[in-house]
């Protein structure tokens, strides 16, 4: 079992867990390809010149720094420093995507970098089980394929409405065999990783950096919203702020998975599903109009399969939304990002990284 790298990664995560090595790994990231002494690492962290000596042995010993070359500091005589790098692939981190129509898993390196990917189908209504074992195969081939480097653990982002602290999901719209599912401790005993669980949206907000005040618009199998406010992410009171699709729209409008009527959701995929694209676009823009009507974000990325495959109507109908309904868009200035199909994945495996970087 200790020459399984997957437990192996589960142990050094445990050993780094030390809050000044997260600094230093932190700080040796940001440098990237040009590397940085020990005496920048001492003024970035403010750790003393003994505390950076020890944890950069013991992160050399560990194969997650390297030496890189030297560097001449100006004006100064004696000797040149030593330049630390971070080893991307040294350990790696895997990021997994549970939809209602298919399953998507990614390894990343410590930079975030995708190195591997896989993709399947799912059939929803076989309920969990052979969803999980089906991952559980995936987890062992892409980890079997990778050769060196541990794996960290595994993120896993899904549709909400979910509890990340204890990982349980709750009335999954569109997988009802799913309710009361302890998908994290299921995921953990079947791959032996560490499992951390996001709402999708959640994950897909956090995949890459923007402004303090951002969101991530999700039109897939169903809809919903991912939220960062004042730089920090927002989970809310039991961890499921963001079910932005079940907003009513149309109180007479057709009936929602959730039981209620007129929802965003509803009204999208209603009209998705007898091809109105154009119907589909507007309902989501007025609902992206009340967002940034409600929290004054500054930038909306949009994501989802639904919305990636046709993105154009949708980008047309919110800009002029947006322009229609904001007092002023020009001073409530919104840009509009176009998220990639990985975006929920990367954002999933970056909440493992985030256990080694803080
Ligand atoms: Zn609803």
């Amino acid at each position: 079992m200790t020459t399984d790298p997957a437990h192996h990664g589960a142990l050094n995560l445990a050993l780094l867990r030390d809050r000044n090595d997260t600094a230093v790994l932190r700080a040796v990231r940001a440098a990237a390809d040009r590397g940085t002494s020990r005496v920048e690492l001492a003024t970035r962290t403010g750790l003393t010149a003994q505390a950076i000596s020890k944890i950069t042995a013991r992160l050399l010993a560990d194969g997650l720094l390297t030496e890189a070359g030297h560097e001449r500091v100006a004006g100064q005589s004696g000797k040149p420093r030593t330049l630390l790098r971070l080893v991307p692939g040294s350990r790696s981190a895997l990021g997994a995507e549970i939809g209602r129509r298919g399953l998507r898993l990614l390894r990343v390196d410590l930079t975030g970098a995708v190195t591997a990917r896989a993709e399947e189908p799912i059939d929803p209504d076989g309920g969990p089980g052979p969803v999980l074992d089906r991952l559980a195969a995936m987890v062992r081939a892409l980890t079997a394929a990778s050769g060196t480097g541990g794996v960290l653990g595994l993120g896993l982002a899904c549709p909400g409405p979910l509890d990340t602290r204890d990982g349980v999901l709750h009335q999954v719209t569109g997988m009802p065999s799913w309710h009361g599912l302890h998908l994290r401790e299921a995921v953990r005993t079947r791959t032996g990783l560490p499992v951390v669980v996001e709402k999708n949206t959640t994950a897909a907000v956090l995949s890459r950096p923007g402004p303090d005040d951002r969101a991530f618009v999700h039109l897939g199998d169903g809809v919903g919203a991912g939220l960062v406010l004042g730089g920090r992410v927002q989970r809310g009171a039991r961890t499921n702020a963001g079910e932005f699709g079940h907003q009513c729209i149309d109180p007479a409008g057709p009936p929602c998975a959730c039981g209620a009527r007129g929802c965003l959701e509803a009204v999208c995929l209603t009209a998705l599903r007898a091809g109105r694209t154009g119907e589909a676009a507007d309902a989501l823009a007025i609902g992206v109009a009340n967002l940034v009507r409600l929290l004054d974000v500054e930038e909306v990325t949009l994501g989802g399969d639904a919305l990636l495959a046709d993105p154009e109507p949708y980008e047309g109908a919110i800009r002029a939304a947006l322009a229609a309904r904001l007092p002023d868009p020009h001073w409530q200035h919104v840009a509009l990002a176009r998220a990639t199909d990985l975006a929920v994945p990367q954002g999933a495996a970056g909440l493992t990284l985030a256990r080694l970087f803080g």
